[in-house]
């Protein structure tokens, strides 16, 4: 029987991250492991629903036994059973992010006998969790290129705080591991695309942001999208920038909110896409920390990005934590880093 791994979820950045690095994990190698203190720096610490779905999910994947699944919980100890295969819902009852109960769960899919099928419910467009299409076209896209057979479809968008989206994956068995990912040049002439998203939203919001966006960037006007009426139970508007490069989207998000001007909201996006483009490493923030499991687990690779943050660190941490993988981190100039991740056995 596997060693109980034992993990302090307020070192780090002490967030959600590390638990659901650990349900990930946990599920693949069948290493069991207790979280304590879990997010208890937060202000409204333990498990909120979204990380409760995340543990609920995993248990259901796993037939895993589970302690401390509660809400509000700061301890919780997870027994994995082997990965089934099949079709799974889950509502997250909130508007919560779907996509990080996503996240939680698809390296194990990739992994399961059979094919995999999951419905999830919930928020598919939050402020801090990768927008639905950040997954689609910047995440997902690259799995499937080093190998994955993972389709993803948007049936409905969930904004906060109504949620009611709805999303679907599909998830067909690796037949062998994903291939080495090497990301390290900077886009010859990257083609920058925008959507902005409204749903019970006057469409005059969207062509202010549109407007500012394409200015701001230089966007063509093919590449420009307005979606006026988008399926949703509730109002929402988000922005998305995405880049593309040769081997690799990026993908920017934006939220419009009541009280903050169209444009600001513009100029948001438009400036970290700026900064992204100026800074000339391939892979972006976000994507740097959701990399990581799957190279980890496959043949690995290496890539360039911006500084690293709190989130990437303590995430890297987490891995190692039930992986044997090197993963180096070197500085390549003032604001870039090269991430190497090289597993053991390879
Ligand atoms: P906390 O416990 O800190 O309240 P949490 O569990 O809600 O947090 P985090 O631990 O902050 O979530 O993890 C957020 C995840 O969402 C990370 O994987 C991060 O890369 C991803 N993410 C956040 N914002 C974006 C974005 N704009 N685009 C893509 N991914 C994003």
């Amino acid at each position: 029987m596997s060693e109980l791994v034992e993990i302090d979820g307020s070192q780090g950045e002490g967030g959600g991250q590390i638990l659901r690095t650990s349900l990930s994990l946990s599920m693949i190698t069948g290493q069991p492991f207790r979280l304590f203190n879990v997010r208890t720096r937060r202000p409204r610490p333990g498990l909120l629903r979204q990380h409760l779905t995340a543990v609920r999910a995993a248990k259901d994947v796993c037939n895993a036994n589970v302690k401390g699944a509660e809400l509000h919980s700061q301890d919780v100890l997870f027994h994995p059973g082997p990965i089934r295969s099949g079709h799974f819902e889950f509502d997250i009852g909130s508007a919560g992010s779907t996509t990080l109960i996503l996240q939680t769960l698809l390296p194990a899919l990739m992994q399961a006998p059979n094919a995999c099928s999951v419905v999830l419910s919930g928020g598919t467009h939050n402020e801090f969790a990768p927008p639905f299409d950040f997954l689609q076209k910047t995440f997902v896209s690259l799995l499937n290129q080093m190998g994955g057979n993972i389709e993803l479809h948007l049936d409905r968008y969930g904004f906060y705080p109504v949620g009611k989206g709805r999303l679907r994956m599909n998830v067909q068995p690796s037949v062998k591991p994903l291939s080495e990912l090497e990301l390290v040049e900077p886009a010859v002439k990257p083609v920058l695309k925008t959507t902005v998203v409204l749903s019970q939203i006057p469409e005059p919001v969207g062509e202010r942001e549109m407007s500012k966006l394409a200015r701001t960037l230089n966007i063509l006007p093919k590449n420009r999208t307005i979606i006026a009426d988008a399926p949703s139970d509730g109002p929402g508007n988000v922005i998305l920038v995405h880049v593309e490069q040769d081997q690799l989207t990026e993908t920017f998000t934006g939220f419009g909110r009541r009280g903050l001007p169209a444009e600001k909201v513009a100029q948001r996006v438009a400036r970290e896409v700026k900064q992204f483009l100026a800074a000339g490493h391939p892979v972006g923030p976000y994507l740097t920390d959701q990399l990581l499991i799957p190279l980890a687990l496959n043949r690995g690779g290496r890539f360039r990005t911006g500084e690293l943050t709190q989130h990437t660190r303590t995430n890297i941490e987490t891995v190692q934590r039930f992986l044997d993988v090197d993963i180096a981190t070197i500085e390549i100039d003032s604001a870039g880093v090269e991430v190497s991740i090289t597993p053991k056995s390879n």
